[in-house]
């Protein structure tokens, strides 16, 4: 163990110290509905930012099959730690809040330059669920990335709303929450070298092996996002998402993992195109057990600095964070908390 670990690991006791006040906790009591800044009176500038200023980016969570706490909590830190974001949250009402406090939950997504999400609408259903979000709601995520704006999806964002067409353009594939095939689209194979939509009435939607460490290969190396580094990476104890299936159109893959589970390429780092908006999927990055070290994947080096640099990639058009002395090469992952990494 390095002390990169060390670290985690005394990060972890610290929480489990502090787990009643709501350091840990997937099931504990969440913001009242519409209580962040994001849905009430205060909202922040909305002429558009000058090169260098803070990137404006807007976490929402608030459901989910995971610890959105916990994954809130390390994905703000670690845009936060390269000093290029400012960010808020918007925590949506409990799941089985009434209709007329959904209705009510409508993020001002245009203040920001880039929505984040780290929501799904925790229904493995088969055939789907009803969906949370209002019609105004999702209007308002339509309009702001087809207008331009950024959105990234962590983990498991990507399993929400099967039934919602537009959000699932703009992630291009998702899993579970009743995908199915003849139905929800196609999966994505490298077939003959070129990313290809495939199988769209047979397979799978959505699986994955034991968590483990695996390798990233960057398919667009020279991307924006990637360039300069490693070309391949060791990412940190995370499930691995295959055979995600959508409508997969506009999706540009820039790396992929090798699934035990599938004996595929699976693609873990996606762009997709939505009007004027770009989207940065990133299927890494689970974190939903309390007996694990806190958030592996979601402190993995390499995890953190693509987090960030595609944050500001789908916000602005051009990446300028650097790249920690610390990013892992081929052999290890590298895990060290946000607060301790160097940018
Ligand atoms: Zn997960």
């Amino acid at each position: 163990m390095n002390s990169s670990a060390s670290h985690g690991l005394l990060y972890f006791a610290l929480c489990l110290l502090v787990a009643s006040t709501g350091c840990a906790g997937q099931g504990g009591n969440a913001e009242a509905p519409g209580s962040d800044a994001a849905t009430g009176a205060a909202s922040s500038a909305s002429a558009p930012a000058a090169a260098g200023d803070p990137i404006r980016v807007l976490i929402i969570d608030g459901v989910n099959n995971h610890d959105w706490e916990r994954t809130t909590e390390a994905t703000r830190a670690t845009l936060e730690q390269t000093g290029r974001f400012v960010v808020q949250v918007s925590t949506s009402p409990r799941q089985r809040a009434s209709r007329e406090e959904w209705e009510a939950w409508r993020p001002r997504f245009s203040d920001y330059q880039v929505v984040l999400s780290n929501f799904n609408d925790d229904c493995e259903h088969v055939g789907g669920c009803e969906s949370l979000w209002s019609e105004a709601t999702k209007a308002d995520l339509e309009t702001f990335v087809r207008e331009g704006g950024g959105f990234v999806s962590v983990h498991a964002a990507d399993n929400h709303d099967a039934n919602w067409l537009e959000y699932n353009k703009m992630i291009g594939m998702g899993g579970w929450g009743g995908r199915q095939a003849g139905v929800h689209g196609s999966i994505m194979r490298l077939l003959d070298g070129e990313w290809t939509a495939t199988s769209p009435d047979e397979g799978i939607s959505g699986e994955h092996g034991r968590r483990r460490d695996f390798l990233v290969v960057h398919d667009q190396p020279d991307h924006p996002i990637l360039a300069g580094l490693p070309t391949a990476w060791m990412h940190a104890e995370d499930e691995l998402y295959s055979s995600l299936r959508g409508p997969a159109e506009n999706v540009e893959v820039l790396a992929h993992s090798y699934s035990l589970y599938t004996n595929e390429d699976e693609p873990i780092l996606m762009i997709i195109t939505y009007g004027e908006g770009k989207i940065f999927h990133v299927p890494m990055g689970h974190y939903n057990d309390e007996s694990e070290p806190f958030g592996a994947s979601l402190h993995c080096v390499g995890f953190q600095t693509v987090l960030a640099r595609g944050t500001e990639y789908v916000a602005t058009g051009v990446v300028t964070i650097g790249i920690p002395d610390s990013f892992p090469g081929a052999e290890e992952p590298v895990v060290i908390i946000p607060g301790d990494v160097v940018w």
